[in-house]
């Protein structure tokens, strides 16, 4: 007789892309995962493992099944320098082939570990852009959950537009009406992401090396904690954004006359040279050091936005970032650049109305920031800052929104709310699978 598995013999097998913003997210839900008492087997290269590794650590310790399985990367073997195991430290767009090669070459050595392991795979749960995790899900007779990492408010828009609707409707010009939605969202062509995962390869470039530190996070909180609450705006473009100097000056320009205290996030590494050049010619930092903190290279990002001097968002709308700081209770100061994300702005600005937009108005392809000059005004970014942050008029009603939507946001992973419950109903499915599995061998 075939009996339903203990929560610990399902072993959910997490596979993410070697790229920090989808490594972060799959390793949150790897740890959710575990809390129900199921086994979660994390599949990824040593210096990827590395990055959160005191995090998942730190779970284990707290009676978690986490494993952390490391595969050996063959970046070498498919053309990339030595030590480049993520996407955010490929050097340059001309490796994008090679990077997926070597995440392509990562398919044996994963396979025969499965093979091995105990308890036996139940499902894999793998990034979208981990495309062969189908064929291995086929081979082990196991489902795969493909983790997407965008908004279902992107997947609707991007249903209605291009699979119910002729897209030859949509003008090569001009705002047009994404059909079929309750809330009213107009969009620019240019403002769209690509039509399939497909294309979006074809067009998802790679930002060079970015990764520092900031390992001084009590400089940090002394910083923040010396501010009143809601008065700091931090600014951050994520892991992949990239902007040209000629934004960044109209960026930190527009942070500087708002008037408020500000965190400036810098990438580093190959290609911010110039930005570095015009900061120490131009004084900006000298200038604005005693309301200003620019932090190079790597922010905590969440800790910042949960600290209660943190009174807006700057942010590119990366799905991660917009998560953050919606769960944050942050209003948000949106400056979409590539992906799927003006459509996230559009969500944040006409649906939740916890945002202001600086008017950015056109996809800026990852490696392709040059050709589109300056987009944005230091004007704009004032004008949206002081909405965002004005205590009396539209600011007020936009911050109590979004302080309620972080209190549902709280609310939703709770115990028995939605999201925990979403958690619980996998699970259940994925034993119920196993189940009837058992049994369909059993009459064999
Ligand atoms: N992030 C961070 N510090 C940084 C830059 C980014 O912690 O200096 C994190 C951020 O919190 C988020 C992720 O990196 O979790 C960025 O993901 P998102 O989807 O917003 O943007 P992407 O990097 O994919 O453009």
């Amino acid at each position: 007789m075939t009996t339903v598995p203990a929560l610990a013999e399902l072993n959910f097998v997490v596979i993410p892309l070697l790229s920090t913003s989808h490594l972060i997210p799959l390793a949150d839900m790897a740890k959710l995962l575990a809390q129900q008492g199921v086994t979660v087997t994390l599949v990824t290269t040593a210096l990827n493992a590395a990055r959160f590794t005191a995090a998942i650590d730190r779970a284990i310790r707290s009676g978690l099944v986490i494993r952390v399985v490391e595969l050996q990367f063959k970046g070498k073997d498919a053309g990339l320098p030595e030590g480049c195991e993520n996407h955010n430290d490929v050097p340059g767009l001309n490796y994008r082939r090679q990077f997926f090669a070597a995440i392509d070459m990562l398919q044996e050595q994963t396979e025969k570990l499965l093979e091995d392991m105990k308890p036996k795979p139940s499902c894999i749960i793998s990034d979208a852009y981990v495309a062969w995790t189908a064929d291995t899900a086929d081979k082990f007779q196991i489902p795969r959950i493909v983790f997407d990492g965008m908004s279902c408010f992107n997947q609707m828009c991007k249903h209605n537009m291009y699979i119910l609707k002729d897209q030859n409707k949509i003008p090569e010009s001009g705002t047009f009406v994404i059909p079929d939605l309750p809330d009213r969202i107009e969009v620019t062509k240019a403002q769209l992401p690509p039509i399939s995962i497909q294309q979006e390869q074809l067009s998802y470039k790679i930002f060079r090396g970015n990764k520092g530190s900031f390992d001084k996070e009590d400089i940090l909180k002394k910083w923040l904690d010396s501010w009143e609450p809601e008065t700091v705006v931090y600014a951050c473009f994520g892991s992949l954004g990239h902007i040209t100097v000629v934004q960044f000056v109209e960026l930190a320009l527009g942070l500087e006359a708002s008037g408020y205290p500000f965190i400036l996030v810098i990438k580093t590494g190959e290609g911010q040279a110039p930005i570095e050049e015009w900061i120490s010619k131009n004084g900006f930092e000298e200038r604005t050091k005693e309301r200003g903190l620019l932090i190079r290279g790597w922010s905590p990002q969440v800790v910042i936005l949960s600290h209660p001097a943190v009174g807006g968002f700057l942010t590119h709308c990366g799905w991660n970032s917009t998560v953050e700081g919606i769960s944050a209770g942050v209003p948000l100061i949106t400056w979409p650049l590539f992906a799927e994300q003006f459509l996230n702005e559009k969500l944040l600005e006409h649906v939740l109305n916890i945002a202001v937009g600086v008017g950015s108005q056109a996809i800026v392809h990852l490696g392709e920031e040059k050709k589109f000059g300056s987009q944005v005004s230091n004007k704009a970014v004032t004008d949206a800052i002081k909405k965002v942050m004005d205590k009396e008029k539209e600011g007020n009603k936009i911050r109590k929104r979004a302080r309620e939507l972080g209190e549902m946001a709280k609310r939703a992973v709770e115990d028995g709310e939605s999201s925990h419950l979403n958690v619980m109903l996998l699970i259940k499915e994925i034993q119920e699978f196993q189940l009837n599995q058992s049994a369909k061998n059993a009459l064999v």
